[in-house]
C-alpha cells in the first residue's frame, strides 16, 4: 500500500460522506469527495509523467483543490514541494533549479514568468479558486490506485522559512509525517467529533502536516480559511473545538473586543507554535478566554518534537515535554548538561526528517550517525522535564568574549510598563566584536531608551546591557511570524561604524 495515503485515509473509512471541510460562503467538502479529486489529480500528474520520486513543485493559493495536489502528488508516489506564496520569481527560479521537479504548479497570472525559469518541468496553473490547467486535465480522469510506497520513501520536500539563512530542502519521509501526525492526535486528543478552524498556509509544515494531516488523521472537520481572517475565525469559533495558530494570531485575536469566554465557550484545544509565545500573550489569553494556550514546538526537519500537555500544567514560556517516541537532549562542549543549563537542543526519533536536499555536507554535521539531529536551537530543559527554547544558537551574541543570551535580555524588556515585545541582536562593533543592540516596540503610553536603560541597570550584568535601544513601530516578521533577525543585523550593522 501506499504508506501515508492508506494511514490518512483510514480515520474517515465508512464515513466518507461525511464532512471534511467547511468552506467560506457556506460549500462543503465530504472525506468521498477530497479522496476523489486527490485521485484525479494524481492520474493528472500521472498522465505528465510524475513517477515515483519525481518532484511537483507548488506555488498556489490555499485551496481545497491544493490539498488534493498535495494528497495526489503522494499517490502517484511523487515527492510534494510546497512553496511561499509570497517567492518572487528569482526566489522560485533557485528552488525549481535546486529540486528539479517534474511538473510546476503555479497561479495562472504568473505562467509566464514561472514558465522561463521552469527549465525542463511541466508548468501547470491552479488559481484562487481551484481552477486552472491542472484542474482542467484532472476533471476528466478516472480513479487512481495510489502507488504503493513504503516507510522509508519520501513524501515531499519543504524549504525551511529561511529565517537564519538560504532555506535548505528538508527531505520527508511517508513515515516522518504519518509517526508525527499519528502521535500528535493522541497527544492532543484529536477524534472525529473536533472541529479545527485551518487558518495557517498549507506551503509551511504547520499548516500542511500539523494542521491537515492531524485532522485527516482524526477523521475531523476542518474550517478552511483561505488565510488569516479575524471575523472569520470569531465566526466559527462558536461551532468548532480546536484552532492552531502562530503567535500573531493570538495577538491579533486579542485585539478584538469580540473574543469572549462565550464566544470560545465550545472550544477545547488552541494551540500555538512556529515562533515564541510571549508569556504576557499566554495571560492574556486566559484572562480573556478561560483557555489556556498549548505551546508546541517544532522544525520543518522534524514536524513537532515537543508539546505542553493535554492534561497537565501548560506552563508559559515553555514548550513542554518531548513528544511520545521522541528524544531530547542539551548538549555543551559535546557534552549533555545538567537540567535547567542551557546548551544546543538535539532530537531524535521517527519524526526527524531523511537529510537535507543535495547537500550531504550539511546534513552530515547536523543529522549524526546515530540519529541525534543538531536543531540549531538553544534551549534547557528543567528538572520537571519542561523545556524552554532561549534562541537560535546563530541568534547568541558574543560580546567581548562573553555570551549573551538574547531570550534573557528581551524577557526583561519585555516586562517592562509601555513595552509590546522587543528583539535583542548583536551586530559588529570595534572594540568588542558584537555590540548588543535592542530593538524596542512601545504600546500604551510609550517608553524611551533612557527608560529602558534605566531599568536594566542593576538588573544585568553590564556586558549584557544594550549599548543601543533602538524604538520601533513593529518588528520585521515572515508570514509565519517568526521575528527576522537577520534582517534587523543586516539593517544595524553600522551602528558602530
Ligand atoms: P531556517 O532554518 O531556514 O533558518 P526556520 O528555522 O525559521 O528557517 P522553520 O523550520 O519554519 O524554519 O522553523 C523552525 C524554527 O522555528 C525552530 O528551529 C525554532 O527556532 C522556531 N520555533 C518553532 N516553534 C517554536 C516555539 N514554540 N517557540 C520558539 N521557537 C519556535
Ligand atoms: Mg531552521
Amino acid at each position: 500500500a501506499n504508506h501515508l495515503i492508506r494511514q490518512l485515509r483510514e480515520s474517515s473509512l465508512g464515513r466518507e460522506e461525511d464532512v471534511f471541510a467547511r468552506l467560506p460562503g457556506g460549500g462543503t467538502v465530504t472525506f468521498d469527495a477530497l479522496f476523489a479529486g486527490a485521485e484525479r489529480m494524481a492520474s493528472a500528474l500521472a498522465g505528465q509523467g510524475v513517477q515515483p520520486g519525481d518532484r511537483v513543485a507548488v506555488q498556489v493559493q490555499k485551496t481545497i483543490q491544493a490539498i488534493e495536489l498535495y494528497l495526489g502528488t503522494v499517490m502517484a508516489g511523487g515527492i510534494f514541494l510546497p512553496l511561499n506564496t509570497a517567492y518572487t520569481g528569482p526566489e522560485v527560479a533557485y528552488f525549481v533549479g535546486d529540486a528539479t521537479p517534474r511538473v510546476v504548479v503555479c497561479d495562472p497570472v504568473r505562467k509566464e514568468e514561472i514558465s522561463a525559469i521552469s527549465g525542463e518541468a511541466k508548468v501547470l496553473t491552479l488559481d484562487a479558486a481551484g481552477q486552472g490547467t491542472l484542474r482542467d486535465l484532472a476533471d476528466g480522469q478516472p480513479g487512481f490506485e495510489p502507488v504503493v510506497r513504503q516507510a522509508d520513501d519520501l513524501a515531499a520536500i519543504l524549504y525551511t522559512s529561511g529565517t537564519t539563512g538560504r532555506s535548505k530542502g528538508a527531505m520527508l519521509s511517508h513515515d516522518n509525517l504519518a509517526s508525527n501526525s499519528l502521535t500528535l492526535r493522541g497527544y492532543w486528543r484529536f477524534t472525529k467529533d473536533d472541529v479545527l478552524i485551518h487558518a495557517l498556509p498549507i506551503f509551511h509544515t504547520h499548516g500542511l502536516f500539523v494542521a491537515t494531516n492531524v485532522a485527516l488523521f482524526a477523521g475531523c472537520q476542518v474550517v478552511f480559511l483561505p488565510g488569516f481572517d479575524a471575523d472569520a475565525i470569531l465566526d466559527a469559533m462558536p461551532t468548532a473545538t480546536a484552532l492552531m495558530g502562530v503567535p500573531t494570531f493570538y495577538t491579533r485575536l486579542l485585539a478584538d473586543a469580540r473574543l469572549t469566554p462565550e464566544r470560545a465557550a465550545n472550544m477545547r484545544l488552541f494551540i500555538s507554535g512556529s515562533a515564541p509565545l510571549l508569556v504576557d500573550t499566554h495571560e492574556q489569553w486566559e484572562a480573556r478566554t478561560g483557555h489556556r494556550i498549548l505551546e508546541r514546538y517544532g522544525m520543518t526537519e522534524t514536524n513537532m518534537s515537543t508539546s505542553n500537555p493535554y492534561d497537565g500544567e501548560r506552563r508559559a514560556g515553555t514548550v513542554g515535554f518531548p513528544l511520545p517516541g521522541v528524544e531530547a537532549r542539551v548538549i555543551k562542549d559535546g557534552a549533555e548538561v545538567p537540567a535547567g543549563e542551557i546548551g544546543v537542543l538535539e532530537v531524535r526519533g521517527p519524526n526527524v526528517f531523511q537529510g537535507y536536499w543535495q547537500m550531504p555536507e550539511k546534513t552530515a554535521e547536523e543529522l549524526q550517525a546515530d540519529g541525534w539531529f543538531i536543531t540549531g536551537d538553544m534551549a534547557k530543559i528543567d528538572a520537571d522535564g519542561y523545556v524552554t527554547i532561549v534562541g537560535r544558537e546563530k541568534d547568541l551574541i558574543i560580546t567581548g568574549g562573553f555570551n549573551v543570551y538574547p531570550k534573557e535580555v528581551e524577557s526583561l524588556i519585555d516586562d517592562l510598563p509601555g513595552v509590546l515585545e522587543s528583539a535583542v541582536i548583536g551586530v559588529p562593533h570595534p572594540d568588542f566584536g558584537e555590540g548588543v543592540v535592542a530593538v524596542v516596540v512601545p504600546k500604551g503610553e510609550g517608553t524611551s531608551a533612557e527608560a529602558i536603560k534605566a531599568a536594566l541597570t542593576g538588573q544585568l550584568a553590564k556586558f549584557k546591557q544594550p549599548k543601543e535601544i533602538l524604538l520601533l513601530e513593529a518588528l520585521p516578521r515572515n508570514t509565519m511570524g517568526k521575528v527576522q533577525k537577520k534582517a534587523l543585523r543586516e539593517e544595524y550593522a553600522g551602528l558602530f561604524g
